[in-house]
């Protein structure tokens, strides 16, 4: 814990993951963990870790990086931050993201932009750029993120660590600040598979504060990382190395199938028929959801309360005019269109049926191969203050990890290789639940 503290005095200045440093109280935790006996201490034990600031942690700041939540200091934790208490780790910061994970760069926070450790003129992806950014740094070993369009693995790949977004409802979302419900999850980003399976380990299983997580058996995922991948059928669909991916990230995604067949795996072209409308059906749902979650957010209960506001329409109006920032309140407005009485017919209703039909594409290939394998973005990390400008281009770019979520598997990024100087992610996609072959996988090719 105390290096982490050193490393964050020495970087952050310039990496800027950090939003909140929670030094004396970590310090004291790792303090009062030396009392713990002998037996009673997990592989995590005495582990530091950052935290995305959309997770709720008790008597610590969670801004979701947004005016509207500056000063919140929330009364409980989540079931993942009890998970990581009861596994011995130390909590030692709050981390950057886009303003309510809405966003590819970490530029959306409304507080700073975090840079990529790599090259610190470019962005470290998003939405859970901190995390990325601090695991890569080397400020953290582990760290928290949630993934909902892409969010951890997007980042993962473009700082050149691992980040594994479980299967929706391996990992409890109680007290995760929502985005869109039926997308979200939480992950886990760390410098190895090994770690990364550790970490999952800790904060899976069934809650009965998360209607939608769970019962499934959470097996011992380390136990699996044999590095023995012999006969392992791999699908590799055409729309994720074809139009409008880079070439440097496809070489080196070819150059990783090579070293998979190496190793005893076979490879076969596939498609995916639907993966050209996932960008626009994630569109739809994501911003529909979020159009109802942050309806919360109100000026009232908590968050954000403007000055001098005379009547409660006032309120209302000042506290998200305010409170919310730009992309935010585009999103609201989208989604509050897609599920207008005149419009979700053909919007919401219509994305759910080509959700389904995405849903599909998976399930079929998963019947003959064991992982679905791609690149985790379409290009390397952007200049920071580059493609934000256009966000239609952000939004195309997430081609490549939003039909993950919309089908509910799981998937990891691992680090396959350099460009330029900047890292390039390799993402191997699994049936639902099958983390565990995903990180033979990732651990056998790392
Ligand atoms: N980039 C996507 C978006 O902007 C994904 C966000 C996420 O996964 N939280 O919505």
């Amino acid at each position: 814990t105390e290096d982490s503290f050193k490393q964050i005095a020495k970087l952050d200045g310039k990496v800027q993951a950090f939003l909140a440093v929670t030094e004396k109280e970590a310090l004291a935790k790792a303090e009062s963990l030396d009392n713990e006996p002998m037996d009673k201490r997990g592989p995590l034990f005495g582990l530091p870790i950052g935290i995305k600031d959309n997770i709720i942690t008790k008597g610590i700041t969670t801004t979701c990086a947004s005016k509207m939540l500056e000063n919140f200091v929330p009364v409980y934790d989540a079931t993942v931050m009890d998970k990581i208490n009861q596994a011995g780790m130390v909590n030692v910061g709050k981390l950057n993201m886009d303003e309510f994970a809405m966003g590819s760069t970490t530029e959306r926070s409304a507080f700073k932009t975090t840079h990529n450790p790599w090259n610190l003129n470019c962005v470290p992806g998003g939405s859970s750029g901190g995390s990325a950014a601090a695991v890569a740094a080397g400020e953290v070993p582990f760290a928290l993120g949630t993934d909902t369009g892409g969010s951890v693995r997007q980042p993962a790949a473009f700082c050149g660590v691992v980040g594994m977004k479980p299967t929706y409802g391996r990992v409890s979302r109680y007290g995760l600040v929502a985005f869109a419900s039926s997308l979200d999850q939480i992950g886990t980003i760390t410098r190895t598979v090994e770690d990364n399976a550790l970490l999952l380990n800790a904060i899976s299983g069934v809650d009965h504060r998360d209607s939608s997580s769970a019962s499934q058996q959470v097996p011992d995922f380390r136990a699996g990382l044999t590095g023995d991948i012999k006969g392992l059928r791999i699908a590799v669909p055409k729309e994720y190395l074809g139009e409008g991916i880079a070439e440097d990230v496809k070489e080196s995604v070819l150059e990783a199938l090579k070293v998979l067949e190496s190793l005893g795996a076979t490879w076969e072209e596939v498609t995916l028929p639907h993966s050209k409308y996932a960008s626009p059906v994630y569109y739809a749902i994501a911003t529909a959801e979020a159009s109802s979650n942050l309806a919360r957010f109100d000026g009232i209960r908590y968050g954000y309360h403007p000055e001098g506001a005379k009547n409660l329409e006032e309120i209302y109006l000042r506290s998200r005019a305010e409170g919310f920032g730009t992309e935010v309140k585009k999103r609201i407005l989208y989604g509050t269109y897609a599920l207008s009485a005149d419009h979700h017919e053909d919007l919401y209703v219509k994305a759910m049926k080509v959700r389904t039909l995405i849903a599909q594409d998976f399930a079929a290939l998963f019947e003959k191969y064991d992982v679905v394998i791609g690149p985790s973005s379409a290009t390397t990390a952007y200049e920071i203050g580059g493609v934000v400008q256009n966000q239609l281009t952000l939004y195309a770019n997430d081609v490549l990890t939003v039909s993950v979520n919309l089908a509910g598997v799981p998937a990891i990024s691992v680090p396959c290789g350099l460009s330029n100087g900047l890292p390039v992610g390799l993402q191997i996609i699994g049936k639902h639940f099958d983390e565990a072959l995903i990180y033979k996988v990732a651990h056998a090719y790392e």
